[in-house]
C-alpha cells in the first residue's frame, strides 16, 4: 500500500519531466500553460491520497487489534487518518510551491538569452536543460528539516507513511489491550537502536495509570518515537512470569529515564554502523538516480550493479564517471 503511494509520487514526476520537456519553456504563454497544468498534478495528487491512506492506516490499526473493530476504533482511525493527511498535504503543498519556484527562477535566469533575438533550436534545448536540472533539484522538495537539509517528497512520504503505519498499529493494540481489560504493556524492538528507544526498550508502563507499580503509558512514551521508529508495546502478562522477574521489571520502571544513554558500548558502535551504512545507501540511491537521469540506457541496469561498479572502482565505473562530467560541461 505503502508502495502504491510511492508509485504515484514518482509518476508525478516523470509527468512533470515530460511536461518541462515538451513545452517550449521560452513561450511565455506555452511555459504557463505548462505550469498550469503541473500545478493540476500536485492538486490531482492531493486528491489521490484521500484514496489511498485512510485503507492504509485502517489497516494498520487493524493489524494491531488482530482484525477486532472495537469501540473506540472509528474515532482511532479517523483522528491517526486526519494526522498522517494533515502531514502528507502541507508536504505536497511544499513541494507544489518550490517546483512554481524552481521553475520561475530557471526562467529569470535565462531571461537575458530568451530576451535576445529569435528562440533557436539550441536556445530552446538550453532553457529547457536549465528548467528541468533546477527542477530536479529543487522542484520536488517537501520538507526542510532543523539541519538545512531538504526531504524530496517521495522520501518525506515514506517515512510519513511508514511511521504512522507503525504508529497506527501501536495504538490498534493499547486499544485491544484495554478493551480486554489488559493494563501492562511492555516496549519492544529491533536492534541495534538508537539511545532514546533504547531507554524504552523492556520497560513496562500502565496503560491505566492505575497501577502505581509502574508509570503510566502516556502519548510520549507509546511509540513509534521519532520518525522511521519501529518500536512497539507488548501484552505483559504478570502471571505467567516469576515473581523475581516482575520485582526486576517494577525495578527497571522505576529507573526508565528516556535522557540518559545506557546502550552498551557493542549496541551503541552497530547502531552508528547502521546508521552511517544507511546514510552510504541513501548517497548511493541518489547518485544511481542522478546517473539514470543523465546517461539513460548506459548507466548500470540495477542499483545493485551500481553499487558494485562503484565499490569495486571499476574500469566501467571511471567510465561512466567521464560521461557524467561530459555532460555537465555540456550543458
Ligand atoms: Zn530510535
Ligand atoms: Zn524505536
Amino acid at each position: 500500500m505503502n508502495e502504491e503511494l510511492l508509485k504515484v509520487i514518482r509518476q508525478l514526476k516523470d509527468e512533470i519531466l515530460f511536461i518541462l520537456t515538451s513545452y517550449n519553456m521560452t513561450d511565455e504563454t506555452h511555459a504557463q500553460a505548462a505550469m498550469d497544468k503541473i500545478n493540476a498534478l500536485f492538486d490531482k495528487l492531493g486528491i489521490v491520497i484521500e484514496d489511498v491512506i485512510p485503507p492504509i492506516v485502517m489497516q494498520s490499526y487493524l493489524a494491531g487489534t488482530g482484525g477486532a473493530a472495537l469501540g473506540a476504533s472509528l474515532y482511532a482511525v479517523t483522528e491517526l487518518t486526519d494526522n498522517v493527511m494533515l502531514d502528507l498535504k502541507a508536504a505536497i503543498r511544499t513541494a507544489k510551491a518550490n517546483t512554481n519556484k524552481s521553475i520561475i527562477e530557471a526562467l529569470g535566469e535565462v531571461q537575458d538569452e530568451l530576451r535576445a533575438g529569435v528562440a533557436s533550436a539550441s536556445k530552446k534545448r538550453k532553457v529547457t536543460a536549465k528548467v528541468v536540472e533546477t527542477f530536479d533539484k529543487y522542484g520536488m522538495t517537501s520538507f526542510t528539516t532543523v539541519d538545512g537539509k531538504k526531504l524530496p517528497l517521495d522520501f518525506y512520504s515514506e517515512v510519513v507513511t511508514r511511521t504512522n503505519m507503525q504508529n497506527a498499529e501501536n495504538r490498534g493494540r493499547v486499544d485491544w489491550f484495554e478493551d480486554n481489560g489488559k493494563d501492562l504493556v511492555i516496549i519492544n524492538g529491533v536492534t541495534p537502536t538508537c539511545r532514546h528507544c533504547y531507554a524504552h526498550r523492556g520497560v513496562v508502563f500502565s496503560i491505566s495509570g492505575k497501577d502505581k507499580r509502574f508509570q503510566p503509558l502516556n502519548e510520549e512514551r507509546t511509540p513509534p518515537y521519532h520518525p522511521n521508529c519501529m518500536c512497539y508495546v507488548e501484552e505483559y502478562d504478570e502471571d505467567s512470569l516469576d515473581e523475581r522477574y516482575v520485582q526486576a521489571d517494577i525495578e527497571r520502571a522505576e529507573a526508565f529515564n528516556p535522557e540518559e544513554d545506557r546502550r552498551p558500548d557493542n549496541i551503541k558502535k552497530a547502531y552508528d554502523k547502521k546508521q552511517a551504512s544507511n546514510r552510504k545507501n541513501n548517497y548511493e540511491k541518489k547518485a544511481y538516480a542522478r546517473m539514470v537521469a543523465k546517461l539513460g540506457d548506459d548507466a548500470p541496469a540495477t542499483l545493485g550493479a551500481f553499487k558494485r561498479m562503484k565499490r569495486s572502482k571499476s574500469k566501467k565505473y571511471k567510465e561512466l564517471q567521464r560521461m557524467m562530467r561530459k555532460g555537465d560541461e555540456e550543458s
